[in-house]
C-alpha cells in the first residue's frame, strides 16, 4: 500500500517507516525537520520504496496522489521547559500542526478516500483523577495552563478527526500514545528517560522533580510501533479511540535507580522537591480495549528495553 507518515523524520515516525517499509509498503515521509532529523531516516533512503519530502503540515501541501493510509504523527511532543525542542519553545508551531496540519490532513485523506490516524496523546487526559486513564474519560486538563498549547490542539486534533469522520464519512482512528522511549529520541529531547540515561552515561547528577513518588508507565519503542500499526489495520477501528502505552507503572525515583544500576554509573539521584506546572502525579493506561480489539499488548520488559536504549547511547554519546 501508498502509506504517507507525516512527522516521519522524527522518534516515533522513523521507526513506524522503517517497519512499514520491511513490510514490503511504498512509504512517503514527510517531514520539515522541526524536532526531527535526517539521520534518522538516511539508512532509509536507498530503498526504492522511499521518498522523503521536506515539508510543512501546516502550509500547502505538496501533490501526494494515491496514498491510500495516513498517520499523522507530526508534531513536537517534548514537555520538558528546558528543551529547545519542547512544545514550550514551540508552542505557536505545536498548535498549528494539531489544528492546521490535521485538517490539511484530513482532507488529504477525504480527498483520496485514504484510512487516516491521528497521534494524540496520554496528555488530553490533563492531571487524571481516575486510574488507570479508560478512553471514554474525558480528563482533566488546565486549559490556561503552560502545557495547554499541547494538551489542547491535541484535543482539537481529536475533535477534527472525530467530526471528519461523522460528517465527511472518513475512515479515522485515534491513538492515545503514553510515554514511550528508546533509540532515536534526541538527546536534548530532556524527557525523563532520556534525560536520566544521558546524565547515567555522563557520570553527571540525576535530577529527580517532586518527591520521586509520581509515577510513570513506559512503553518501549518497537511495540509502540505494533500497536500503531494494529490500530491502522485491524477491523472495528474505524471512528474508535485506543489507549496505546504501557501500564507498568513505576515511581520516578525507581526509574532513576534502575538507570543508574543498569549504567553502573557513578551518578548521584537529587531529589529537588521542585514541582513542575501541571505535571501529573500518575498517569497509566487502562489498554483492555487495545487488548480485546487489537490483541495488543506491551511485550518488552523494562529491563530489556532500558538496556537496548542504554546500548544505542552509549554508541552515540
Ligand atoms: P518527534 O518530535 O521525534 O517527532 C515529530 C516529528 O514531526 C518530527 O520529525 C518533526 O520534525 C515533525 N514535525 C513537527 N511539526 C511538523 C510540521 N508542521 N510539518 C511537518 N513535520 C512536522 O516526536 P515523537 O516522540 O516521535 O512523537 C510523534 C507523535 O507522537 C507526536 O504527535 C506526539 O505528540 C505523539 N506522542 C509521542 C509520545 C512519546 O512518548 N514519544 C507520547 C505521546 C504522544
Amino acid at each position: 500500500m501508498k502509506i504517507l507518515v507525516a512527522g516521519g523524520a522524527g522518534f516515533i515516525g522513523s521507526h513506524l517507516c522503517e517497519r512499514l517499509l520491511k513490510e514490503n509498503h511504498k512509504v512517503v515521509c514527510l517531514d520539515n525537520l522541526l524536532t526531527g532529523s535526517f539521520n534518522n531516516i538516511r539508512q532509509l533512503q536507498n530503498n526504492s520504496n522511499f521518498l522523503f519530502i521536506k515539508a510543512d503540515i501546516t502550509k500547502k501541501l505538496p501533490p501526494l496522489p494515491n496514498i491510500e493510509i495516513i498517520f499523522h504523527l507530526a508534531s513536537p511532543a517534548s514537555p520538558n521547559e528546558n528543551s529547545p525542542i519542547s512544545y514550550h519553545s514551540l508552542a505557536e508551531e505545536t498548535i498549528k500542526a494539531n489544528i492546521d496540519g490535521t485538517w490539511k490532513l484530513l482532507e488529504l485523506a477525504k480527498k483520496e478516500k485514504a484510512r487516516f490516524l491521528f497521534a494524540s496523546t496520554s496528555e488530553i487526559y490533563g492531571n487524571p483523577l481516575i486510574h488507570p486513564q479508560q478512553e471514554d474519560y474525558s480528563g482533566n486538563v488546565n486549559p490556561l495552563g503552560k502545557r495547554a498549547v499541547y494538551d489542547e490542539s491535541k484535543r482539537m486534533g481529536e475533535t477534527l478527526t472525530c467530526y471528519y469522520h461523522r460528517k465527511k464519512g472518513v475512515n479515522v482512528r485515534i491513538a492515545r500514545i503514553f510515554n514511550t522511549y528508546g533509540p532515536r529520541m534526541r538527546i536534548d529531547d530532556q524527557r525523563m528517560v532520556i534525560n536520566f540515561i544521558i546524565n547515567a552515561l555522563k557520570n553527571k547528577p540525576i535530577h529527580v522533580y517532586g518527591n520521586g513518588k509520581q509515577t510513570r508507565s513506559l512503553c518501549y519503542i518497537s511495540d509502540m510501533i505494533d500497536g500503531l500499526i494494529k490500530l491502522m489495520f485491524a477491523p472495528k477501528t474505524n471512528g474508535e479511540v485506543f489507549n496505546l502505552g504501557n501500564p507498568v507503572e513505576k515511581s520516578v525515583i525507581d526509574y532513576a535507580r534502575l538507570i543508574k544500576k543498569f549504567t553502573q554509573s557513578k551518578s548521584k539521584i537529587i531529589i529537588t522537591h521542585q514541582l513542575i506546572e501541571d505535571d501529573p502525579e500518575r498517569r497509566c493506561p487502562d489498554i483492555t480495549k487495545a487488548k480485546e480489539i487489537l490483541n495488543w499488548w506491551p511485550k518488552i520488559s523494562l529491563e530489556k528495553g532500558l538496556q537496548l536504549s542504554i546500548n544505542y547511547y552509549k554508541k552515540i554519546l
